[in-house]
């Protein structure tokens, strides 16, 4: 039975848990790598951030620091237009892309 059906949680209330259960969990890969010596991106990006949109922007957005896909449209490549003057500085995009891996807080 979904959690939000059966105890009725308002749709405000049930994203803010699904962040913080999704920043428990980048905890738990982040300890996990730490003790085996393995690479959190990897396992990051394999475990959370796997589902992205191929038809929008792939920039990254900060997104209280739990990362989000941009949600412009593509306009130069694989990127919207405000990304892709980002990305042609020095820095780079400021959180990377979506299809790669990520330091979380980054
Ligand atoms: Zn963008």
């Amino acid at each position: 039975m979904e959690l939000a059906t059966h105890l009725s949680i308002p749709d405000n209330n049930l994203n803010k848990l699904e962040d913080l259960i999704k920043k428990q969990n980048i905890n738990l890969l982040n300890s996990i790598s730490e003790k085996y010596g393995l690479d959190p991106n990897e396992l990051i990006y394999k475990f959370i951030e796997c589902d992205y949109d191929v038809n929008k922007c792939l920039a990254r957005t900060w997104n209280k620091g739990l990362g989000a896909q941009c949600s412009r449209k593509k306009k130069e490549g694989d990127l919207c237009l405000h990304h892709f003057k980002l990305s042609m500085r020095d820095k780079g995009l400021p959180h990377g892309r979506v299809d790669k891996s990520w330091i979380p807080g980054n």
